[in-house]
């Protein structure tokens, strides 16, 4: 795998931009494989291999693959007839909930749970943090333990669901900063707070998001790092120096920056100054040309350099559904047909309605550049930040996305193997 060649603002590559066009989803395997034992579900372990081109080279490869992993990359025989492209499964770390399901509702049932996850993949998103926003800490908690017991009744699941994101309730609950979580049930990150989670998930990645101006906040830093939790400082307005020492204690990421602050900022001295001033943290933004306006998208890339950023869709229940009233824990939100999740009587956004190839797209956009080049920060940057292997290498998963695009260039169709199952 070559590294990463992204050029920002980059103008060689044709811009495949318009997104959502209701593509299909075709086969077009070379050879769809043995079918194994599935679940319920229909999910199975199977062997192929298919022809494509790879997304950062160009050139056509076959990927052949068995009991979920790849065995060989190697170069194609010629090149596919169809303008078929390979590329890793986008990877989205905050997912709060996906076609019309609510991640935060406590009657969330395995269905519902595996229709949305369904839907995430239809859209480019094989692998997942189902991602549980503040509420009190006692059914914080039994709300993740109830996730964590349903995903072990599927191996689909078990698989999409790569693990946990608790953003919150260790926020701040400055107005502006704690966007729509809620205050009185915040609290001061402890490291008992930190062991308890290690022992729900056990071994499951997880990434919490916390403020690091809280009180207690930098040893609970230390002890995440040590129980090897992944630390996000987001929701917060600590200072340049508060930030330089979360980094210092284990800090790695920030959560989708230009979002979790006030509209109205201080010209001289605000929290997207002090971040990208910070160095050692990857940093999120929400793709949607809405959370982030494209200036401000553009002007993040060329401070930080794209290796320093992530993609994510901060979904909730309203992406990958139609327009109407849709509900975030308890709170009722209107999603309109711009897309924008809005708390009513706020200027607040809510999450966002985006879907993750829509996204895709949409920061290609904005950046004038190939979905080519964007396409390691909605996939190879989240699974770094988490410590996987992202990329299509013989021994990897066999997770990988197959774009199809027709005359015009446009997406046609989009399909998502994972652990070598379509
Ligand atoms: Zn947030």
């Amino acid at each position: 795998m070559q590294p990463t060649r992204v050029r920002f603002p980059a103008r060689g590559l044709p811009a495949r931009v318009e997104e959502g066009s209701g593509f299909r989803n075709p086969i077009f395997m070379a050879n769809p494989g043995k079918t194994g034992e599935g679940d319920a579900a229909g999910y199975a372990m199977n062997s192929g291999d298919i022809i494509g081109r790879d997304y950062a080279s160009g050139q056509p490869i076959r990927l052949r693959w068995q009991d979920g992993r790849i065995t060989h990359r190697e170069p194609a025989p010629a090149p596919p007839t169809e303008d078929v492209w390979l590329a890793p499964s986008l990877v989205d770390l905050q997912v709060n909930g996906y076609a019309g399901v609510d991640f935060q509702d406590d009657h969330l049932s395995l269905d519902a749970l595996a229709a949305a996850t369904r839907q995430l993949r239809a859209a480019g998103c094989g692998r997942y943090l189902l991602t549980l926003i503040t509420d009190e800490w006692p059914r914080l908690t039994a709300r993740l333990r109830r996730l964590r017991s349903l995903r072990a009744q599927s191996p689909e699941l078990q698989h999409a669901i790569a693990g946990w994101h608790l953003e919150g309730p260790f926020l701040s609950p400055e107005p502006g900063f704690r966007g729509a979580h809620d205050p009185t049930v915040m609290l001061d990150p402890t490291p008992a707070h930190i062991e308890e989670l290690r022992a729900i998930v056990e071994r499951d990645p997880l990434l919490v998001t916390l403020a690091p101006e809280r009180t207690g906040a930098l040893e609970a830093i230390h002890r995440a790092v040590e129980c090897g939790i992944k630390i996000s400082l987001g929701h917060t307005n600590a200072s340049a120096e508060i930030l330089r020492q979360a980094v210092q204690a284990g800090a790695t990421g920030f959560t989708h920056l230009g979002n979790g602050c006030p509209r109205d900022l201080d010209r001289h001295d605000n929290i997207l100054w002090r971040v990208l001033e910070s160095e050692g943290l990857t940093v999120g933004l929400i793709a949607d040309r809405i959370h982030v306006s494209p200036s401000l998208f553009r002007l993040v890339h060329w401070v930080l350099g794209p290796h320093a950023i992530y993609y994510t869709t901060d979904a909730m229940s309203a992406a990958g559904a139609p327009p109407g009233r849709y509900r975030l824990r308890h709170l009722e939100l209107e999603v309109g047909a711009d897309q924008i999740v809005r708390l009513p009587g706020t200027p607040n956004f809510a999450g966002s309605a985006l879907r993750p190839i829509d996204g895709i797209f949409r920061a290609a956009a904005m950046l004038k550049c190939s979905w080519r080049e964007v396409w390691p920060r909605f996939s190879l940057t989240p699974s770094a930040l988490l410590g996987w292997p992202g990329d299509l290498q013989p021994g990897a998963e066999a997770t990988f996305c197959v774009l199809q695009f027709d005359a015009r260039d446009q997406l046609a169709s989009l399909r998502v193997c994972c652990q070598g199952t379509f």
